[in-house]
C-alpha cells in the first residue's frame, strides 16, 4: 500500500475523503473512498485499493468511517446464532436461515459492532 496519502483526495474536485466502503466484484473486495457533496446531494466516490487489514487500519487511524455496513442484531438474532452455530441443535428453520444470513452479512462487513440494550 504505497502512497495512501495521495489517494485520499477526490479526483473530481480535490476534496479529502471522509468515508470509505467495501465494494465486492466477483468475490474480490475493494476499498472505495467517498465524500459527500452538498450542492450535488450525492457522494463523489473513487477507487482506493484492494481490501486488506493493513489498509483498513490505516483508514481508521486517519479518522475515516466505513459506511453502509451497519447490521443491527436483536436478542432473537443472537439466540439464532447461538442455537445454530454453538449448540448445533434445537433451532427452527427460520433461526437456521437467519443465522446463516447474519454470518454472511458479517463476513462482508468492514467492522461489526454489537450493541445490546
Ligand atoms: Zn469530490
Amino acid at each position: 500500500m504505497e502512497n495512501l496519502e495521495a489517494k485520499l483526495y477526490c479526483p473530481k474536485c480535490g476534496e479529502k475523503a471522509t468515508k470509505f466502503y467495501v465494494h465486492t466484484v466477483k468475490g474480490f473486495k475493494y476499498i472505495y473512498l467517498a465524500h459527500y457533496v452538498k450542492e450535488e446531494k450525492k457522494c463523489h466516490k473513487w477507487y482506493c485499493d484492494r481490501l486488506s487489514e493493513d489498509l483498513l487500519r490505516r483508514l481508521w487511524s486517519l479518522g475515516l468511517e466505513g459506511c453502509g455496513q451497519n447490521i443491527t442484531l436483536e436478542r432473537s438474532d443472537l439466540e439464532a446464532l447461538r442455537k445454530f452455530f454453538v449448540r448445533r441443535k434445537g433451532y427452527t428453520e427460520w433461526e437456521k436461515k437467519r443465522a446463516k444470513e447474519i454470518l454472511d452479512k458479517m463476513c462482508n462487513a468492514v467492522r461489526v459492532v454489537v450493541t445490546i440494550y
